[in-house]
């Protein structure tokens, strides 16, 4: 299906190296969705803060969610990065040694979900975004725990892509020299999973489908 391409404004067109820039919306719901974690950023009482959290995509919904208490969830307006570490590049120059990468910057006004449907909605989102299939297998949020949570929905609205990808870029001259150069590359991998010492004996590990998350 096509999606319609990311919309440049004065504020998401990349200046530094633009040819690394990425204006397919795919691009992005595909770092989006590979994801565990973003670094919210937000102006409180003046000075930035940048808070590393978990998110869930919806379509062109973004849902972050947090305590009730939490000042970094009442900003205005915040800017969220999603980055993706795909390697390590090692040149023959210190000078030209680089990480390839893919990494989205989102920019809004966020939202305060209140609806109780579309905030169920959206913190079956989160869940699922962590952890695929679980939203179905644990107890959902009771009201206690609804009413102390705030669910915040960020448009896709203003977002860039940047992403970098191959080989170390040498000076030519560098080419002669006896220094090991090429990628180094890194992946996310989980390990076998550890049971919880006051797990009843007799329930399976139902695997949490995280294919997608490269
Ligand atoms: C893992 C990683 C490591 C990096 N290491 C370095 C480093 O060591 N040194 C360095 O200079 N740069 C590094 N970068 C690139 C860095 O993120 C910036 O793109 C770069 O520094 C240019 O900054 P600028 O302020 O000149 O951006 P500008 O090009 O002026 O930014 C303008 C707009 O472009 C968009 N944009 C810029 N960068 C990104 C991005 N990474 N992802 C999505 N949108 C973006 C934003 O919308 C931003 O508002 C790294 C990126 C990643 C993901």
């Amino acid at each position: 299906m096509s999606t319609p391409p990311l919309s440049s404004t004065e504020r998401t067109r990349v200046r530094r190296l633009p040819e690394r820039e990425r204006t397919d919306r795919r691009e992005l719901y595909d770092i989006l969705d590979a994801g565990l974690i973003c670094h919210l950023g937000v102006i409180v009482n003046g000075s930035p803060r940048v808070i590393p959290t978990g998110y869930g995509r919806d379509g062109d919904t973004l849902y972050l969610h947090g305590s009730t208490g939490a000042t970094s969830l009442r900003a205005d307006e915040v800017c969220v990065t999603v980055t993706h570490l795909d390697g390590i590049v090692l040149a023959r120059s210190t000078f030209h040694h680089s990480m390839n990468y893919r990494s989205a910057m989102i920019f809004g006004r966020p939202r305060a979900v209140t609806d109780p449907e579309e905030k169920l909605a959206g913190l079956r989102t989160l869940a699922e975004q962590l952890a695929p299939g679980r939203w179905d297998l644990a107890r959902r949020p009771n009201r206690k725990e609804l009413a102390a949570t705030t669910l915040l929905a960020l448009p896709l609205e203003e977002a860039s892509v940047k992403t970098r990808q191959g080989h170390p870029v040498d000076e030519e001259e560098d080419h002669a020299l006896d220094v090991w150069a090429g990628i180094l590359p890194i992946r996310q991998v989980t390990d076998a999973p550890v049971p919880d010492p006051l797990l009843r004996l007799g329930i399976p590990y139902v695997e949490c489908d995280i294919s997608h998350r490269r």
